[in-house]
């Protein structure tokens, strides 16, 4: 059996950032990640990362000050303002410890590192290489774990969390080779699991960003916040909803209808292309739906993403992975065509509850980055907040969890928890792989898909979520009959999504029904049917708590410093 001070639940940046600071403090740690740290999602963030480093000309009058006014104002208000305080405050500084650990950014020609404009910012703020910002970032820090020693589970899959009596005290896992269910001893858990984006179908996640990472914590008695608020891109390409980066707009391209029209002008004209991600994505939505898109039957409708005035060597040196994916996908050259694109779901904003160190409501038991919810991005995030919100919180998970088992006197549990949390987990498997059920698990993973995306989308009504709830917990019925494809537990997909699929479907239930008791507009949570911001009453986040009976939600006010909330205008 695996032992360690600090376990580390997922290899992408907030995990990696999360081991490195616990590793630092002195503490044993394992990181154990489904995937290889450097296959997570965080590998294909494209744009950047903000920071008010005030490098750019146009932005020498920055400062962290500002950076939490437009991340509070692009939140529609509803971020926590003194958790956004804390990242705006330590992203310069995480910046340049990247930096000297060798993070290829890309340069301004006085060889400072280079910024670029982003949706929202009052400045040219988000530092990039080139449209590769994560995967550089993530090579970084995992030469860092490597440097450290720190010891790494990869394709290891943790089924459950072990909590007895409100404290946390390991995980139980399935090593994917070996089909083995290991338990894992550790006295505090950092959950960094990333988004749950594959709840919906047309979405510019990675497959494997799913809610089981949320739904272990949510299972495990930690609550989940603001699920309702889920990103949608803009500019996702039409069909595959492969992300073309903000940083496209950010270098000047244009959004387009059929009409030639640069129709942004009607919706945020001082910011135009460069207003926040809900308000583009509807402006988009709103072409289409009215007849100024493109019409494509299978993709549902488009408009144009051009950026051929750009010219060839600024696509090239900027933006080549967008010119790659578009060649690869598309089969054209943004060079010379514009970019068929539509609004795709993009990120989680909401996840587990967790307050500004990170820690949840269970002892012992952390979260940070895209699973977990501060809140810093309250009900819509600005591009380039998230990679740096998995180093902040990262770093903060790593440095709480170390702090927290520091202060531990004692082992608190007796061995039969940790005994009868694989026999438990032992149980389930073996019921999950031969049980006689007649449903197929993919068929409930694609309605689920469909429904969020038709009836949970950038426009909402209660008519389709009532719909959409209904739909949710049919689907978790049908799970209960579910058809394994065999009972070999060695690589088996089959089995894994059936895990996958479990959690989604827990997870989105909580995303419907908090979407349904919000009876307002805000952010990314626009109703037809209730078309204000209602502060009086919603200024509050969602709290989403298991019980036998499904989701049990409760509200907890927004956290307000300084900044008063305003009408957003742009
Ligand atoms: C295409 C794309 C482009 C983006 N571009 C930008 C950008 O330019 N700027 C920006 O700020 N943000 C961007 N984002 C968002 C940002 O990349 C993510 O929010 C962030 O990288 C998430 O990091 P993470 O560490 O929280 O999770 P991830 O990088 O998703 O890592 C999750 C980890 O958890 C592991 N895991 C999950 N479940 C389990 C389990 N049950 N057992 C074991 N391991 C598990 C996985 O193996 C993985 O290692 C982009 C996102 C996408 C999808």
């Amino acid at each position: 059996m695996h032992k360690c001070n600090v376990l580390v639940v997922g290899g992408g940046l907030a995990g990696l950032q999360a081991a490195i600071d616990a590793k630092e403090a002195g503490m044993d740690v394992i990181v154990i990640s489904k995937l290889h740290p450097i296959r997570s999602h965080s590998g294909a963030a494209q744009g950047g990362v903000n920071a008010s480093l005030a490098n750019n000309p146009a932005g020498k009058d920055d400062n962290a000050e500002r950076h939490a006014f437009d991340t509070i104002k692009g939140s529609d208000y509803l971020a926590d303002q003194d958790a956004v305080e804390i990242m705006t405050a330590a992203a310069p500084g995480l910046i340049y410890q990247l930096e000297h650990w060798g993070c290829p950014f890309s340069r301004s020609e006085d060889g400072r590192i280079a910024q670029r404009p982003f949706g929202g910012a009052g400045f040219p703020r988000t530092c990039f290489g080139a449209d590769k910002t994560g995967h550089y970032i993530l090579q970084t820090l995992y030469e860092q774990v490597v440097k450290n020693n720190i010891q790494i589970l990869s394709e290891w899959m943790v089924v459950s969390l072990i909590v007895d009596e409100g404290v946390c005290h390991g995980v139980v896992a399935l090593d994917m080779q070996t089909g083995r269910l290991e338990t894992i001893e550790a006295q505090a858990i950092i959950m960094a699991t990333g988004g749950g984006g594959r709840m919906y179908g047309r979405s510019s996640n990675a497959f494997t960003s799913t809610g089981l990472g949320m739904a272990l914590a949510y299972w495990a008695g930690a609550p989940l916040k603001d699920m309702e608020f889920v990103q949608f891109h803009p500019t996702t390409i039409i069909g595959k909803n492969i992300l073309m980066t903000e940083g496209c707009r950010g270098e000047g391209g244009h959004l387009v209808n059929k009409n030639k029209e640069r129709f942004m002008q009607k919706y945020a004209p001082s910011k135009m292309e460069l207003a926040p991600r809900d308000i583009v994505s509807r402006s988009i939505q709103t072409e289409i739906n009215e007849g100024r898109g493109f019409s494509d039957p299978v993709s549902g409708g488009f408009v144009h993403l051009d950026i051929r005035h750009l010219g060839s060597a600024k696509i090239k040196e900027r933006l080549p992975g967008v010119r790659d994916i578009c060649l690869d996908f598309l089969g054209l050259d943004p060079i010379d065509e514009p970019i068929p694109i539509q609004p795709g779901q993009h990120y989680t904003m909401g996840g587990i509850d967790t307050n500004k160190d990170a820690a949840t409501e269970v002892k012992g038991l952390y979260a940070a980055g895209e699973c977990a919810c501060v809140s810093v991005h309250g009900a819509n995030r600005l591009g380039g907040n998230s990679l740096l919100e998995t180093l902040v919180f990262g770093r903060r998970a790593g440095q709480s969890a170390a702090k927290y088992v520091a202060g531990l006197s004692d082992r608190i549990f007796t061995k039969n928890t940790l005994a009868d949390a694989h026999k438990r987990q032992e149980f389930r498997l073996n019921k999950l792989c031969r049980q006689s059920g007649t449903k197929n698990p993919y068929q409930i993973r694609d309605e689920l898909n469909l429904t969020l995306d038709d009836k949970v989308g950038i426009y909402r009504t209660e008519a389709d979520m009532k719909k959409a709830l209904t739909k949710v917990k049919k689907l978790k019925q049908q799970f209960e009959k579910i058809k394994p494809a065999g009972t070999d537990t060695r690589l088996n997909y089959n089995l894994i999504w059936i895990l996958e699929l479990e959690g989604n479907l827990d997870v989105a239930e909580v995303l419907v029904k908090g979407a349904l008791a919000r009876q307002e507009s805000r952010g990314s949570h626009s109703r037809l049917d209730f078309t204000k911001r209602d502060d009086g009453n919603w200024l509050k986040h969602t709290i989403g708590k298991s019980s036998k009976e499904g989701a049990v939600l409760s509200y907890r006010p927004a956290k307000i410093t300084k900044y008063q909330p305003q009408e957003r205008k742009y």
